[in-house]
């Protein structure tokens, strides 16, 4: 990368900014455009971009992401974005003759009932959880893409498949946000009005690993520069917590004390959802932040967002 034209698609958002702060201290020469310039599910503007800016690595890390009800309701908007961005990037990339790609996938992109720890090679061996199928099926055609540019033209295009992330950045939105944001904004704003209870979705029962985001931006920085190959890698920390215990967690950390409950009219989603992170270990990297100081970090940033008046 050293020396290169780094495009980081996806800049402004929490993955995307995530990995701007981590080249910063790497020598690159970093290329991003705003949406309002370049809408990457455009697929002609993309495509002039590209001839115009001819990026020689891409970390694509745009996408449209949210929660389990995001997934479920957007379902067009999910799979249509998605897949839009991940055909036009990629094709340009092509065309372009860029040195190297990263696609960042999704650990959703496993079967629902695959066995856990989920490992790379149990993709496309069942059916995906409903919720999100919409989303995990755009996923899905962004990483045969890569594959296929790799095997027709030799392209060095490689996918990753991070767990669930969280951080600054994320989306504090009450319904379509993931479950971090969603937990650290309601137990704050239950301790701020002094609220007895606490709603957490589901039956608490279900698994979740969490990815601190400049954990997730330290892995990619690291396997753009010795990882390629077709096989994916999963990027997580390999242990998991069930969401009735890591909504406690959350609590003490914002430290609202009242009582919690679980609206189990909410759906759970997939019962679990933890990555193998054998390879990713192989290949010579591992998590360093705790869920705790994650935890914090990620509940300073929330603090912070509500000091900037709404736009
Ligand atoms: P998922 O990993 O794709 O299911 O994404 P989410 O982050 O939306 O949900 C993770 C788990 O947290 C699911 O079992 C949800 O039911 C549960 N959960 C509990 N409370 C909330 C909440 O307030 N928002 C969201 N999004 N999920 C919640």
């Amino acid at each position: 990368m050293k020396g290169k034209s780094v495009y980081v698609a996806g800049h402004r958002g929490m993955v995307g900014s995530a990995i701007v702060r981590r080249l910063a201290r790497e020598n690159v020469n970093l290329v991003t455009v705003d949406r309002r310039e370049v809408d990457l599910c455009n697929q002609a503007a993309v495509f002039d971009w590209f001839a115009r800016l001819r990026p020689q690595v891409i970390f694509l890390a745009a996408a449209k992401v949210g929660g389990i009800v995001a997934n479920n309701t957007l379902r067009a908007e999910f799979i249509y974005d998605n897949i839009a961005i991940a055909a036009n990037v990629i094709q340009a990339a092509h065309q372009n003759g860029a040195e190297k790609l990263m696609f960042l996938g999704s650990s959703c992109i496993y079967p629902k009932l695959a066995p856990q720890p989920l490992r790379e090679d149990s993709v496309l061996s069942g059916p995906l959880e409903p919720t999100n199928e919409p989303y995990a099926i755009a996923k899905i055609a962004g990483i045969k893409m890569a594959e296929a540019y790799r095997s027709q033209y030799g392209s060095d295009f490689i996918s990753v498949m991070p767990t669930n992330l969280y951080g600054p950045g994320d989306n504090y939105h009450p319904e379509l946000s993931h479950v971090v944001a969603a937990l650290i904004r309601r137990f704050h704003e239950a301790k701020v009005s002094d609220a007895k209870s606490v709603a957490v979705w589901g039956t608490g029962t279900p698994r979740r690993e969490f990815l601190y985001v400049d954990d997730m931006a330290d892995a990619c920085v690291h396997l753009m520069k010795i990882h390629s190959g077709a096989e994916l890698v999963n990027i997580g920390t390999g242990e998991d917590i069930a969401i009735a215990e890591f909504a406690r967690v959350v609590a003490e950390i914002v430290g609202y004390r009242g009582e919690i409950v679980f609206d189990t009219s909410r759906p759970d989603g997939t019962p679990r959802k933890l990555l193998d992170v054998n390879r990713l270990t192989r290949l010579g990297w591992r998590a360093t932040t705790s869920l705790q100081d994650g935890l914090k970090q990620a509940y300073e940033a929330y603090q912070a967002t509500l000091l900037v008046p709404a736009q």
